[in-house]
């Protein structure tokens, strides 16, 4: 996906401030942060949302979620609690098409979200 800002980051097309890397995941800090720490964990593999998801994604999912973890502890959230999020399609306020999932954390959060 030559237009995806998200597979421009991953080539390094874009600046990011990288948080975590790996073969197949990549973390960085979201441009307009909405909580203290806000990082955005994306498959470095253009996949546009959860609709999108196939079984052979299974392991990096899953993998995305021990990544959120390490992040999480690194930045001393493991205690304070944090909240990770996918918005899939437009409605849910998905903005930029390629699956990522928003750690949030170092504030307290409401439920249900907005
Ligand atoms: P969504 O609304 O799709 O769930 O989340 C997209 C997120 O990507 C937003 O929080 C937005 O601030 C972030 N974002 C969009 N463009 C860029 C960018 O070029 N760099 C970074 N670091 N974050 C971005
Ligand atoms: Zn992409």
């Amino acid at each position: 996906m030559e237009e995806c800002v998200f597979c421009k980051i991953v080539k390094g097309e874009i600046p990011s401030e990288k948080v975590y890397e790996d073969d197949t995941v990549l973390g960085f800090k979201d441009i307009n942060p909405a909580a203290p720490v806000h990082v955005l964990i994306i498959p470095k593999k253009h996949i546009e949302s959860i609709n999108d998801l196939t079984e052979e994604d299974s392991n990096i999912i899953a993998h995305i979620y021990l990544v959120a973890k390490k992040i999480a502890n690194e930045f001393g959230l493991k205690e304070k609690g944090y909240r990770i999020v996918t918005n899939c399609g437009e409605k849910a306020g998905q903005t930029v098409p390629h699956i990522h999932f928003h750690l949030l954390g170092g504030r307290t959060f409401k439920w249900p979200p907005g």
